[in-house]
């Protein structure tokens, strides 16, 4: 169901659907769309420093009437806060902003050049002292992961990545399920791009189930926690309504196929 979890390589149990909260923006409209998931039995909600509306998903948090143990809390370092001090008083910035004691999960935004072993060694410090209860890592290829792991003492719990039927990362996935680290999906749905592609909607028919529901679903049998977006009741339930089906292993394989390495957002390697 809507709470299920994937445990991470620390013990730490992490839900396998969380909302999503890109350009939601900060006030009624972000604060309406966590509260609305909570309601409706999401337990997790992925934010950044850099979608500035850290203080609205705290709010909602708060005023939502669900235990703040219950809820999986991810945010992020961004780019032009990277090195070991300015990250911990980025996170202490955040934290604050959050309101909360602790953060469940604070990941490295992207692999900025010549400062990311750096951050690492700040989320490591974090880690440490308790301020977050794991830690990752988002926009890694698998030679970040290997140059950040060369001498880390904490492997990352957690790679978020774009990921979706256009670009299915099969090296990165299989090297993460490797080194147990935790592959998450971001812009699951391709923001509504992939609803028209046929074999999505032909499997959307077949199992009677909406084209982002087949989407979603493909993500977690692929063992991928997935993040969709939505500020809208009707799309935010939907996108939970995930649990109750299962897709045969040929009808998984027809979606892989439609991979053809489209990014939709920046190429890790090439983004500053
Ligand atoms: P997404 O694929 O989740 O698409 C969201 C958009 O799709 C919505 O704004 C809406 O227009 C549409 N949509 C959602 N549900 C729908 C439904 N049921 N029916 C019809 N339309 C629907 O894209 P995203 O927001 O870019 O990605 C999801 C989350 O991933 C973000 O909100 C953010 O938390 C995270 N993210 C992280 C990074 C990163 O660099 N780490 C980058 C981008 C996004």
């Amino acid at each position: 169901n809507i709470t299920d979890s994937t445990v991470l390589h620390n013990g730490v149990k992490m839900p396998w659907l969380g909302l999503g909260v890109y350009k939601a923006k900060e006030g009624e409209e972000v604060e309406n769309a966590v509260k609305t998931a909570l309601k409706v039995g999401y337990r997790s909600i992925d934010t950044a420093a850099f979608y500035d509306n850290e203080v609205g998903v705290g709010k909602a948090i708060r005023e939502s009437g669900v235990q703040r143990e219950e809820i999986f809390i991810t945010t992020k370092v961004w780019n032009n806060r990277q090195g070991y001090e300015s990250t911990l008083q980025a996170f202490e910035e955040s934290r604050k902003k959050l309101g909360v004691e602790y953060v469940d999960l604070y990941l490295i935004h992207w692999p900025v050049k010549g400062k990311y072993k750096e951050t690492w060694k700040a989320l490591e410090k974090l880690y440490k002292d308790g301020y977050v209860k794991a830690i990752g890592v988002s926009n890694f290829q698998i030679h970040h992961l290997e140059d950040v792991m060369a001498d880390a003492e904490i492997i990352p719990m957690v790679n978020q990545v774009e990921f979706h039927p256009r670009l299915t990362q099969k090296e990165l996935l299989h090297f993460c399920k490797t080194h147990n680290i935790q592959l998450e999906a971001w812009r699951p749905l391709m923001q509504g791009q992939i609803f028209n592609e046929p074999t999505i909607v032909e499997l959307a028919n077949k199992y009677s189930k909406k084209p982002s529901q087949i989407v979603l679903r493909w993500d977690l049998q692929h063992g991928v926690v997935t993040i969709p977006k939505s500020v809208h009741e009707d799309r935010i339930k939907e996108n939970a309504d995930i649990f109750d089906f299962e897709l045969d292993t040929e009808d998984m394989l027809a979606i892989d196929e439609l991979n053809e390495n489209q990014r939709l957002g920046a190429d890790p390697d090439n983004f500053d």
